[in-house]
């Protein structure tokens, strides 16, 4: 704690200290006003202004240290000022004296709080931001809730000072006019007891229902506002319309098939859409080539000759097109047919929120109608206005795929996981790729170690990769392509043969007509849902890369359950995705596999962690197999075994990961996981000596201590120094 809360703390203690030594508490009593109700009366008479205004000090004195004495007050507040004056000193004293108490929880508390429990303070934070202001008049309002505890509470919350005083004091005003009105009659009550009268319960009970009546109301009138000036259809050709053939789309269309409701989906171009065509399968497959390669050229490492890699690029980009074939099945139209989904080939746009539009690939146009519809329309490679870059007609993860020329100099914009998976895979296919990356790092959503450990990785795999370089500028030259970068101040030439463009990507929305309906599109170009993942309206829903945050297609295969879900039965119950548990694994070498919190995450979050390595050297399979690279790090709470994040750097880390993801999906902690066998030598057992680590660092020393003394005592020994180092934690 720093020296000016300390200073804070010791006047407030001094202050209590003092109020209670002088036993303060007991003048604040009903029968002590009652027995000096003339007296005191009097004096006011002759000295308004100056009782007035000491009253008000009093006050706020006694409200923002939480002193006994709050309740009392305000009876006497209408007791010697009656209820206009009363009730004016009152509720300015006490939302001054509130917000005093409220500003010193908040001073003394909530950093030490965040730190300690983030995640439940940023999960109150986002109610608080929603509805806090709500919560808060719900609190005044209902008399159940010491009036100090609020101000303490909600010191603790992210609300600001302004909305809390002013919600507090409009709140707390039909409270405060009660017990004001209450002290006006002191004569003739006899207990604070009195106040809590049947009557007035009734009335602060109705006030306290008010709030969740108003809600309720509110929610309703909201929900017509929204669809004011639409006709909602008689009836619907469809309880569900899906936009979009991609993994959300097809997750989607599946799920409300399985429950037998009438779905169509609609594909403008190739069903499965990115990840099918241009995404997850091809990329994999020619990493899977890129990986041959490497095996070959490094077969001495096996006890074989290293042979340089000979081959032709065209047979590798024709075995992707076989994977992407072979793998098209599961998703095609007839597939999903069967399924029971209508799928249509064409292009939707909005025509109302229960309407599309439909324009058929074989030049048809026609009108639909469902109940929910969900947009499924993914996203595609942005490319970014430099100047010159469209004049070398850049490849990005869309039109790569037809490439049938071998790039001998290829230039890789972008140091992400799309970039970087591509950038080395056609490294180890042999061209000569220089990686650009305007950031400090490769994959900078990881920590630092793992980005270092894939730049080694690259760099002895001869990628050129430059780091903090912002392209900035490309020429053709003397008929060679050229790209001038700024970095660090200097200009930067990088000649180049073809240049692939893999800086983010921007979602699917021109052509969807969203204005029709209202919907705005975020500044990151994705459309805005709600917890629900409805859109605007509550039958509109989105799911997958055109929705965000992540860009995965087991991310848009998660949020589409819920949206179909929502979609098809919203009206009796509405889930919230919950994406507390979302893992994720970059298909570089080594792959870099991670769920949860990374250490850069947890020291933004103030989250407190420890952290345990595993190191891949260490493994048996991993030396069998020459790949004894890599680590596990785990970050567990100071003390415990809960798993607040890993990650996994090194070959098979998507798989290993899997096991991280299941113990923190359902709550196992590290002692789980040791504690269940793991056969040998798998990958897998990895997680398991992670655990172990974890094991080792948390042993019991007071215990291990006695264990060592009644082994010796047990062998009849002295001195048992030597055993002790054995079961020292490192
Ligand atoms: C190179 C690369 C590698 C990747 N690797 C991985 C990986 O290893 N693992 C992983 O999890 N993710 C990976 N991804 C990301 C993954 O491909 C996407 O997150 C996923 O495909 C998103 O699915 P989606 O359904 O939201 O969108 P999409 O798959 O893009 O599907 C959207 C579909 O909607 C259609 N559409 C658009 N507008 C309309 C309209 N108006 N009417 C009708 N149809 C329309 C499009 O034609 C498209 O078929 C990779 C992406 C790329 C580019």
């Amino acid at each position: 704690m720093n020296r000016s809360k300390l200073l804070l703390l010791l006047i407030i203690a001094v202050i209590v200290g003092g109020f209670l030594g002088l036993d303060g508490h007991k003048l604040l009593t009903l029968e002590n006003l009652q027995s000096h109700q003339s007296a005191i009366g009097q004096w006011i008479d002759q000295n308004l202004v100056l009782a007035v205004t000491g009253y008000a000090v009093i006050y706020v004195v006694v409200t923002a240290l939480s002193l006994p004495g709050a309740t009392i007050m305000t009876l006497a507040g209408g007791a010697f000022f009656g209820n206009l004056y009363g009730l004016a000193a009152v509720s300015i004293a006490s939302t001054v004296g509130a917000s005093l108490a409220f500003l010193v929880a908040r001073f003394l508390m909530r950093d030490t709080l965040r730190k300690r429990y983030a995640e439940t303070v940023s999960k109150m934070d986002r109610g608080i931001e929603k509805d806090g202001a709500f919560y808060l008049a719900t609190l005044r309002l209902v008399p159940v809730f010491p009036f100090f505890l609020i101000n303490l509470a909600m010191g603790l919350t992210a609300m600001k000072l302004r909305t809390y005083a002013l919600v507090s004091w409009i709140a707390m005003l039909p409270g405060t006019f009660v017990y004001v009105n209450a002290g006006t009659q002191l004569g003739q009550i006899q207990s604070t007891g009195d106040i809590v009268s049947a009557n007035l319960l009734l009335s602060f009970a109705l006030l306290g229902l008010f709030p969740l009546i108003a809600k309720f109301v509110v929610g309703f009138i909201r929900r017509r506002k929204v669809y004011a000036g639409w006709q909602k259809p008689d009836h619907f050709d469809y309880n569900l319309l899906v936009i979009g053939g991609g993994s959300a789309g097809l997750v989607s269309a599946y799920i409300a098939a399985a429950v037998k409701a009438k779905v169509a989906l609609i594909e403008k171009h190739k069903m499965g859409g990115d990840c099918l065509n241009t995404g997850c399968v091809p990329s994999k497959a020619l990493i899977r080539s890129a990986k041959a390669a490497d095996t070959l050229r490094h077969a001495n490492r096996y006890g074989l000759e290293s042979v340089p890699v000979k081959g032709s690029f065209k047979n590798i980009m024709n075995r992707v097109k076989d994977v992407i074939a072979k793998v098209e099945p599961h998703d095609s139209p007839e597939r999903y047919r069967k399924l029971g989904v209508d799928c249509i080939s064409g292009e939707a746009s909005f025509v109302s929120p229960w309407e599309l539009e439909v324009k058929h690939n074989d030049g048809r146009t026609e009108r639909l109608t469902a109940r929910s519809i969900i947009v499924a329309t993914g996203g595609k490679p942005a490319v970014p206005p430099i100047p010159g870059l469209n004049d070398m007609q850049p490849l990005t993860s869309d039109n790569l795929w037809e490439l049938e020329e071998q790039p001998q100099r290829l230039l890789v914009l972008g140091g992400g996981p799309i970039g970087s998976e591509l950038a080395h895979a056609f490294a180890r296919l042999g061209c000569h790729v220089t990686q650009v990356e305007k950031g400090e790092r490769l994959l900078a959503k990881e920590d630092a170690d793992v980005s270092e450990l894939v730049l080694k990785q690259f760099e002895s795999d001869g990628i050129d990769v430059r780091l903090k370089h912002s392209a900035a500028e490309f020429r053709i030259e003397d008929g060679e392509k050229v790209a001038y970068c700024d970095y660090e101040g200097e200009t930067i030439r990088l000649p180049f043969d073809q240049v692939l463009v893999a800086v983010g990507r921007a979602a699917n929305t021109s052509g969807l007509h969203l204005e029709r309906i209202g919907v705005d599109t975020l500044p990151n170009g994705t459309v805005p849902v709600e917890d629900d993942m409805s859109l605007r309206y509550p039958n509109v829903f989105a799911c997958g890369d055109v929705a965000g945050p992540y860009q995965f297609t087991h991310a848009a295969a998660h949020q589409a359950w819920y949206a179909a879900v929502n979609g098809l039965f919203g009206q009796f119950k509405r889930f919230k995705v919950d994406y507390r548990v979302m893992p994720w694994v970059t298909f570089t070498s080594p792959e870099v596999a991670r769920v949860g919190l990374s250490e850069a995450e947890a020291q933004e979050q103030g989250v407190a962690y420890e952290v345990t390595r595993y190191g891949l050297d260490d493994l048996d399979r991993a030396i069998a197999e020459s790949e004894d690279h890599g680590f596990i790090k785990v970050l567990t709470p100071p003390g415990k075994d809960k798993i607040l994040g890993a990650v996994v750097v090194g070959a098979h880390a998507g798989e290993i990961l899997a096991e991280f993801t299941l113990a923190m999906k359902h709550g196992l902690g590290l002692n789980k996981i040791l504690g269940t066998i793991h056969p040998y030598p798998t990958w897998n057992e990895s997680a398991k000596y992670a655990a172990g680590e974890w094991k080792r660092a948390h042993a019991p020393e007071g215990i291990l201590r006695l264990l060592e003394k009644l082994h010796g005592w047990r062998r009849g020994g002295k001195n048992t120094k030597a055993l002790r180092s054995t079961y020292a934690p490192d």
